[in-house]
C-alpha cells in the first residue's frame, strides 16, 4: 500500500512526477531527457519544479 503521506513515496512520486520538462513556449510536458519540445519543438525547455500543490500546514 502506497501512502502518500510517507516521505519516501513522496520522494519517489516527486521523482516521477516533477522530474520532467516543461515548454516555455507551449507548456507542454517533455520527457526528462527531452532536447526540444515535442509539441512545438522550441529548445526553450525547463526543468518543472513545482512546489505548488504541496501546501504546508
Ligand atoms: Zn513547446
Amino acid at each position: 500500500m502506497a501512502n502518500p503521506r510517507d516521505p519516501e513515496v513522496a520522494k519517489i512520486v516527486y521523482q516521477r512526477v516533477l522530474n520532467k520538462l516543461v515548454c516555455r513556449k507551449c507548456g507542454a510536458l517533455n520527457p526528462p531527457g527531452a532536447k526540444k519540445c515535442r509539441r512545438c519543438k522550441s529548445k526553450n525547455l525547463r526543468p518543472k519544479r513545482l512546489l505548488a500543490g504541496i501546501k504546508k500546514g
